[in-house]
Parts: C-alpha cells; structure tokens; sequence
C-alpha cells in the first residue's frame, strides 16, 4: 500500500495553501481535488478581495495559479475523492484513506479542507443566475452593488448580518423571511430593525428570480395570502446556511451540532493525533478564501510540527 508523509483532502485556497507550505517542508504532500477542483472559488468570476492582485482576478485564474505555485514544490495533485476514512487515534499511528471506494493510501498526516457548500433554494431561475446577480456571500459580492437595491432571503443570524452589511452598501436591502418571524438572535433582530434601509417581509418566500442573463428582480410570494409582487432588484443574497463536506468524519472527528470541525485552541489540530482540518470546513464565521487560505498555512505547520515532535 501507498504511504505518505502528508495527505490533503480538498483544493480549495486552505487546501493549497496547506499545500505550499507542506511541499516546501518536504513532506512530499499528495492532494486530491474532489469533484470540485478548485473549490468554490471557481464558481465565480470577479475576485476583488484577494491580497496580491490589485486589479483583482477571475476565481478560476487564482486557483489555477495557487495550484501551479503548489506544483512547483513538489504537490502532487490527483483528481479522485475520499470515500472512507480510518483514523488511528495514536500519536504517530498511520491513517487509512480510501479514494472513489477502491484505492487505500496510508498517510502519516492528514490536512482536512474539505470546505462547505452554500444552500441554494433550488428554483432553476436561482441557479441559473447564479454569478449573474444571485450570491450566496455578501462580504464576497455585496461591492459589486454599491447603492444599488438588492434581495437577502433567509432569517437566521448569518441573513441578518448579511442584510446588515449590505445596508451600508446598497440603497435598500429587503429582507424575505419564509415564517412571520426571524430565528436570527434578538440582538441581531434590533439591528436589523434599526437600520433604516432595510425592510423585512414576513410570510414571504421568491417565487422566481427574475432575468435572462442577469437579475431584474424578484416575484415573491406571500405565503399565506398567495399575493405575488414583484420587487425591481439587482443583486439576490442567498443566506439560508451552508454545508460543512463533512459526512465522511461523523463518528470519527469532533464536530459542532451543524457538522463543522472542531479545531483545539488557536491552531489547526482535531481530536484525532495527526489530522489537521482549515478552510471552511472548521469555519462557520468568516467563510473568505483568504481566511481559508491562512489556516491551510497554520495546517501545514502544525502537521510539520507535529511529525518533527516525532522523529
Ligand atoms: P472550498 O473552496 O470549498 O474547497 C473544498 C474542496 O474540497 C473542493 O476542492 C472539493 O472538491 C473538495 N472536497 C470536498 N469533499 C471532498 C472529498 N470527500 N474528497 C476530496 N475532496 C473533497 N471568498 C473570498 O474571499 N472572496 C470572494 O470574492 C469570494 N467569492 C465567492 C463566490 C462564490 C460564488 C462562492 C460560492 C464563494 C466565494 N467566496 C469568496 C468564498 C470562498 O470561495 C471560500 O471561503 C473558500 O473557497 C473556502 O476555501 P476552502 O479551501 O476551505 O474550501
């Protein structure tokens, strides 16, 4: 069987990252993409916020170049996904990988990234759109609708945040709400209330986003009196939560009650000696491929670290 120093699961910007930094240490890191190769970031075109690129850059473009950089240390990178996981719970024992249910590889370390997915609502108007006016991430796209009137459909504590924040961006946020109230916490409930721009209806979901190449606008809903109106915007916020890829670890990594790993202290660390977890996987809160990318690099390190305390 195969045995390695180092395995990375998951390309995305914590996955490369993670990469660069174990090659450059000699780990001879070998990674595998997952059906997402290049994660997330490829879904979308304009990157503005990422440090390095002044003119900012395409998602595909930037993690065509972090794979190239990872590359030239000596990354190897494999298209393939792990299936199953067998994790020894002794420091210094070696992992058991399986890739697409037939190859086993055994690993020394094991960097976890396997990021999370944003939920979508499902209409086939929404996911057409997707990258033409509908987004799942404010912080990442809210810029590109400077004082402008947009959507966010959701109602917990991440919608809230997400139509407070675009409040100081757009002309008007509307908030959609599905129930006749918000599940978002009471604090984040009094912001939203206090801020002027913002309205919030309740018992109302979107019907369709409108547009062919780029959003109009929306037909809402109203749930209870079956009334439709339509609301003349540009942008559309998707912010009803995400997905930590992570069915493969129950059972076996330390989770939160939503499936996100749980990393020890300020580092990269699970429960399981040897196995490190960054990027979005462990990382409900700032969801940015620069932060994602920051703890690949901190993974990394504390892989090396923890094979050097070995030795
Ligand atoms: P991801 O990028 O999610 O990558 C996860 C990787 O894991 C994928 O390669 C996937 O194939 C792989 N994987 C999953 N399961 C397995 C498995 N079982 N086996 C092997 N591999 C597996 N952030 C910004 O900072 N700026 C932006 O402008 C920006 N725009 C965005 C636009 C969109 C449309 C989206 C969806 C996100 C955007 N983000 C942006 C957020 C950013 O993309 C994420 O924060 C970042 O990609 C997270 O990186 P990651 O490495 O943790 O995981």
């Amino acid at each position: 069987m195969e045995r390695i120093k180092c395995l990375i699961i998951g390309s995305g910007p914590a996955g490369y990252t993670a990469a660069i930094y174990a090659s450059r240490a000699d780990m001879k890191p070998v990674m595998y993409t997952g059906m997402q190769a290049g994660g997330q970031l490829t879904t979308t075109t304009e990157v503005d916020n990422f440090p390095g690129y002044p003119d900012g850059t395409d998602g595909t473009a930037l993690m065509a170049d972090l794979k190239k950089q990872a590359e030239r240390f000596g990354t190897e990178v494999r298209f393939g996904m792990v299936t199953k996981v067998d994790f020894s719970d002794k420091v210094g024992g070696i992992h058991k990988v399986t890739i697409d249910d037939s190859t086993e590889i055994e690993a020394e370390t094991v960097i976890v990234s396997t990021g999370a997915s944003a939920k979508y609502l499902g209409l086939e108007s929404e996911q057409r759109l997707i990258g033409g006016g509908v987004s799942a991430c404010a912080t990442c796209d809210g810029f590109f609708y400077k004082g402008q009137d947009v959507i966010v459909v959701g109602a917990g504590d991440t919608a809230a945040e997400e139509a407070t924040y675009l409040a100081n961006i757009c002309n008007k946020v509307t908030m959609l709400v599905r129930k006749d109230f918000m599940k978002a916490s009471k604090a984040m409930q009094h912001r939203v209330n206090k801020t002027k721009n913002i309205e919030v209806m309740y018992n109302t979901e979107i019907d369709e986003v409108l547009g062919d190449n780029v959003v109009t606008g929306v037909r809402a809903i109203n749930n209870q009196t079956k009334e439709t109106t339509n609301i003349d915007v540009t942008g559309v916020f998707i912010a009803i939560g995400h997905k930590p890829n992570t069915d493969i670890f129950k059972g076996i990594l330390d989770m939160d009650e939503t499936g996100y790993l749980i990393t020890q202290g300020k580092g990269a660390k699970t429960n399981v000696p040897g196995v490190f977890a960054a990027g979005d996987v462990q990382d409900n809160h700032y969801r940015q491929a620069i932060t994602a990318a920051g703890s690949g690099c901190m993974a990394a390190l504390d892989a090396e670290r923890y094979l050097g305390a070995l030795e």
